[in-house]
């Protein structure tokens, strides 16, 4: 069975003092500005979040072309063509992608055409080489097409006018693709947020360097910068920063003017070197809550300066959850996304566990398919410092405010870190 109980001490924590995940992200929320779209070639809006509907100023196909390699005639002149009884007609140029004003068809004649070359005036159809007689002055047509035949119309593909890609379309290669196809040269997207990630903490050090006694290295600092980066934001982590109200004063306001979010790690506790919030309160707006979660309960969010500045509690499970389940969904709005959580699966547990109440337990899990269902198992030790157990995870499976314990084989909601 899988405790989060005696994985140090239990806080006893008044239940009325404790603000529900739903309604905490929604501060966080309220914390953000409105993200504005900038103008992008379209060629590096890649995973960007398009602002405005995209409407066609030109028609795709922009010209009637051939779809095969053949011959361009008139399907009046070669309708009792077949294998047995070929119908020849003079062969009067050539059309090649690319090429201008390929010769008029006229009757009785053909013109060998190109995939891609416009198909030339007279012409209707177009004949594949390998149902004629192939090169020459004349050329034996084997089969009768029907008006239409390999020819790609005006606009088969997109007509002029039409709405090409809807504002809120995260963009992908086809979207460029397309996008350029139709001579967009310059589409508004939403970019990426820079968000500036700030370790702080007396016990901490950066880097590879020789521990001294007591002292951890900062692995928040590269964990959080690599989330956001992967969250689509570009990261910049500082730190780590001593546990003193004069050191991370400076680190914010050094950082605000480069910055579209803060995030802070560790001192939201609360010991007695815990200053992130006093600091916070002194240059700006902020508020300190209690979320009903495990881990993750200590939880500061605000604005300084107009920037959102969120802090984190530091043990790395807490601050990986954190960042799941509030700064991630922060970041998607500030990139314009519509939406915001990630896709989530019901799974089966394949244990019993045990969770805190009134708080909601983000319970880290690996997942298998079994009999074509998910199977959520616990990756070993859940203690809120163990980062192996987030290492190992594919998704975290919520256990609700209100149950405490669950058997194996019991529903619950996965929220996944992976792509399945
Ligand atoms: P705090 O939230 O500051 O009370 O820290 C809680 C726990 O997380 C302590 O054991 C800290 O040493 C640890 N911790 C805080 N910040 C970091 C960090 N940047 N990297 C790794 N561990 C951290
Ligand atoms: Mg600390």
């Amino acid at each position: 069975m899988t405790s989060f109980e005696g994985q140090g001490r239990s806080v006893v924590t008044d239940p009325s003092e404790l603000l529900p995940v739903d309604r905490y992200r929604e501060f966080v929320f309220r914390a953000l500005p409105r993200p504005q779209p900038i103008e992008l070639r379209v060629g590096d809006t890649l995973g960007l979040t398009l602002a405005d509907d995209v409407f066609a100023e030109e028609a795709l196909p922009a010209f009637a072309n051939s779809a095969m390699d053949g011959y361009a005639v008139r399907a009046a002149d070669v309708a009792a063509a077949d294998q047995d009884a070929p119908v020849e007609v003079q062969v009067v140029g050539e059309a090649a992608a690319g090429g201008s004003s390929p010769p008029h068809v006229g009757e009785g004649q053909a013109v060998r055409i190109m995939t891609g070359a416009p198909v030339p005036s007279g012409a209707d159809a177009v004949v594949p080489v390998e149902l004629t007689s192939g090169s020459g002055a004349t050329v034996a047509i084997y089969v009768a097409p029907s008006v239409g035949a390999n020819v790609r119309p005006v606009g088969d593909d997109v007509a002029r006018g039409q709405k090409l890609v809807s504002a809120g379309t995260r963009l992908g290669p086809a979207h460029i693709g397309l996008l350029t196809a139709i001579g967009a040269g310059v589409v508004r997207c939403f970019p990426a947020p820079r968000v500036v990630v700030i370790s702080t903490g007396d016990e901490l050090v950066s880097g590879q360097r020789d521990l001294g006694p007591g002292q951890i290295r900062d692995s928040n600092g590269p964990m959080l910068a690599a989330m956001v980066r992967q969250a689509g934001g570009a990261a910049y982590a500082v730190g780590p920063i001593r546990d003193d109200r004069g050191a991370l004063g400076a680190a914010i306001e050094e950082n605000l003017g480069h910055a579209d979010m803060v995030i802070m790690s560790g001192g939201v506790s609360a010991g007695a070197h815990d200053h992130v919030e006093d600091v916070l309160t002194q240059l700006g707006d902020v508020a300190k809550f209690k979320v009903a979660m495990r881990p993750g309960m200590p939880q500061v969010v605000g604005r300084v300066r107009g920037v959102p500045v969120l802090g984190l509690p530091g043990n790395p499970v807490s601050a990986f959850v954190s960042f799941e389940v509030f700064v991630r969904p922060a970041l998607r709005v500030l990139q314009g996304r519509r939406d915001l959580l990630r896709p989530m699966v019901t799974a089966a547990l394949s244990e019993a566990v045990v969770s805190a109440e009134h708080k909601r337990t983000y319970l880290r899990v690996r997942l298998s398919r079994q009999e074509g269902h998910w199977v959520a198992t616990p990756t070993g030790h859940q203690g809120s410092h163990a980062i192996t157990s987030i290492a190992d995870a594919d998704g975290l499976a919520e256990v609700p405010e209100d149950v405490t314990k669950l058997d194996a084989g019991e529903p619950v909601r996965v929220h996944l870190l992976i792509e399945v």
